[in-house]
């Protein structure tokens, strides 16, 4: 597995490749946001690691300019204890974040967490399994591999969701929230529930970064005006996916 760190600050580049490394990682590194593009092009990296604040280019640009193309997943580091940062950074499509100053195990972990529920991975499918076992309604012409609801079609192994007859390119959160959700329908999860679920630990609460992801997955899947919104807000509580929406509702 390799892994793009975009990082200015030599001594945290330094404590975040000897960590990498010692947990089997390819490490490669670039110090400026171009840089970083250009190297996220060339070795096509199964992960970046990137810093907030970066010269040339900031790490938000950096972000959205690796999303206009890719869905590599990305780990955002910041140094602003800010939420409105924070939540920009998601916005922007990153998958996680970490607050500096962070522990360096802490970072791996978050690394394994978000490899863990990569393409390609089989543990990607236990959820999925699980639920279809526990009772919940089962979705139509379901299979090990595949969701389906109507016209939104989750394929599993090769992580592509078609809503609606269009290609949805979703990041891998993306993916995994509305693959927990899809595959226990009407089931009404938590923030904290989809927390422990697709990001694979508590995040001492923090429900917005759900939130957040929800909204850029439901942008996408509802792009196309007309289309059954399965994705709903249960006030107060959380989300649950509608096998059968009675009607496009206005989010
Ligand atoms: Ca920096």
């Amino acid at each position: 597995m390799k892994i793009l760190v975009i990082e200015d600050e030599a001594n945290i580049m330094q404590v975040i490749r000897l960590y990498l490394e010692q947990a089997g990682y390819t490490v490669v590194a670039a110090t400026d946001g171009i840089a970083g593009l250009e190297l996220h092009a060339r070795e096509q990296p199964d992960l970046v690691i990137l810093d907030l604040m970066l010269p040339i280019l900031d790490g938000m640009e950096v972000c959205r300019r690796i999303r206009n193309w890719a869905n590599t997943p990305i780990l955002m580091l910041t140094a602003r204890q800010g939420e409105d940062d924070r939540i920009a950074g998601l916005e922007a499509g990153a998958d996680d974040y970490l607050v500096k100053p962070f522990s360096p195990r802490e970072l791996v972990s978050r690394v394994k967490a978000i490899l863990r529920r990569s393409a390609g991975n089989p543990e990607a499918h236990e959820q999925h399994a699980t639920a279809e076992q526990s009772g919940t309604p089962t979705p139509q012409a379901n299979s090990k591999d595949e969701i389906r609801f109507g016209g939104l079609i989750v394929n599993l192994p090769s992580r592509r969701v078609i809503a609606y007859g269009k290609q949805i390119a979703l990041t891998v959160k993306e993916f995994d929230l509305l693959v927990a959700l899809a595959a226990a329908p009407d089931r009404v999860f938590t923030r904290e529930t989809l927390l422990n679920q697709v990001w694979g630990y508590s995040y001492l609460g923090d429900g917005r970064t759900v939130d957040v992801h929800i909204g850029t997955l439901r942008k996408k899947l509802e792009a196309t005006p007309g289309i059954p919104h399965h994705i709903q807000t249960v006030w107060g509580v959380g989300y649950k996916f509608v096998p059968t929406p009675s009607q496009a509702t206005t989010a």
